[in-house]
């Protein structure tokens, strides 16, 4: 069975086709620059890449030019091999505490959730509305980045905020990165052997970046918050600041709370910190060639991950595992190092050479917490849960 997962913004559409159950990789590829006249399709399989650049007007011209680019590359006979599609979604709120099959109902609760993400939300369900026309008798699920959160406590997820902020508008932490923090925490308990009352820590360090401490397979706590913004600090994105710092230098450079938002968003981060790049391999570029601001980057973001780190040993009364996942997470040896050498109080002990090498164990033997390197998967999370959401119904 064919299940298409799909991860829409508000200009692209990226997709997954797998066999299922085997989760075999049939095609992936996207569409981007929606809505431009120099948007561009890309597609791959067998080892094949084809690319085309064309206008493309909508989300449903998009979805068409996917579905159209399936058959005509052979990948499928016709539309109906697609068993059904998952579509990923970021916020679902107190809302959603399961992933579901897609109803006009469910449309419509996503939208009303979408000014707490007005960013994502919205281009979801555009996207959703486009695949459904283009695949009208197929079953399409949502599968939400806020789900696997969704188990957190009260004391991990309210905020010290008068009360009525969290029944009447919702304010407390929904965490993001959901399933990704999923599969990558199953994957290391597969390795611990699936050992009883596991704790892991997962540090899911991309562009944004977020870390979770899950206990016995159940998120207990997370570093994003309300929004994606809270946490560690990210490629763009500040992560944890003092609030009042909002009040103060909005008034200092004459900018509106949005215009300060913004710059938390989009001009803080990494960016902000080394006035070079977002980028963590050109940050790692610039540090060769001496920029000190930019070691600095890396520096205050490895001690923040610590510092979560360290906490979430003390919530969870010990830590088996920390995983690193996602693009920094995965491929920096350096961000880990500099993470690593920070836990020192905890025991943690990497072996540099597996480090380098990006083993999927980097911890010595003697280490009292095991560290692993582990590509995370959030497609084929969108798929599982999709055919599970199909078997379910059938
Ligand atoms: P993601 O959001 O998970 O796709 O991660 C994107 C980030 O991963 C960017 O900052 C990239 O520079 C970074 N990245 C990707 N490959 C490497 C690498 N080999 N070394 C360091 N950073 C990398």
């Amino acid at each position: 069975m064919k299940i298409m997962s799909v991860n829409s913004g508000s200009s692209s559409i990226k997709f997954k086709l797998f066999e299922m159950p085997s989760e075999k990789v049939i095609a992936s590829g996207q569409v981007d620059k929606i809505g431009f006249e120099d948007a561009g399709f890309e597609i791959e399989f067998n080892g094949k890449e084809f690319e085309k650049t064309l206008p493309i007007k909508s989300h449903t011209l998009g979805a068409q030019l996917i579905i159209n680019g399936l058959i005509e590359h052979k990948i499928v006979k016709d539309m109906k091999e697609i068993a059904a599609v998952g579509h990923r979604i970021v916020q679902g709120g107190e809302v959603f505490k399961e992933h579901t099959i897609v109803d006009d109902k469910v449309l419509q609760q996503i939208l009303d959730l979408a000014d707490m993400a007005p960013l994502h939300n919205k281009a979801h369900v555009i996207s959703i509305k486009a695949f459904r026309e283009v695949l009208p008798n197929v079953p399409h699920t949502v599968v939400f980045d806020t789900v696997f959160h969704s188990t957190m406590k009260e004391d991990a997820f309210m905020y010290a905020v008068p009360y009525f902020w969290y029944t009447d508008h919702g304010i407390r932490k929904y965490g993001f990165h959901g399933t990704s923090h999923k599969y990558v925490s199953e994957l290391t308990n597969k390795i611990l052997g699936n050992k009883k009352d596991s704790k892991v820590i997962v540090c899911h360090i991309g562009n944004g970046a977020s870390i979770s401490a899950v206990r016995n397979g159940v998120c207990v706590d997370t570093s994003m918050g309300f929004t994606p913004l809270d946490g560690i600090p990210m490629g763009t994105r500040t992560g944890a600041i003092d609030p009042a710092i909002l009040n103060y230098i909005g008034e200092k450079l004459n900018l509106s709370s949005a215009e300060v938002y913004e710059i938390l968003n989009k001009k803080s981060g990494y960016l902000g910190i080394s006035g070079v790049t977002s980028d963590a391999r050109e940050l790692e570029q610039s540090i060769a060639e001496g920029n000190k601001r930019s070691k600095l980057a890396f520096d205050l973001q490895a001690k923040r991950i610590a510092d979560y780190i360290g906490s979430y040993y003390v919530y969870m009364e010990g830590v088996d595992a920390i995983t690193f996942t996602a693009g920094i997470g995965a491929n920096s040896p350096r961000l880990r190092k500099l993470v690593c050498d920070r836990l020192k109080a905890l025991g943690v002990k990497i072996d540099d050479k597996l480090n380098e090498a990006k083993a999927q164990e980097i911890s010595t033997k003697d280490s009292k917490v095991r560290v692993f390197v582990i590509n995370t998967n959030e497609e084929v999370v969108i798929a599982r849960e999709t055919l599970k959401l199909i078997k379910r119904k059938a």
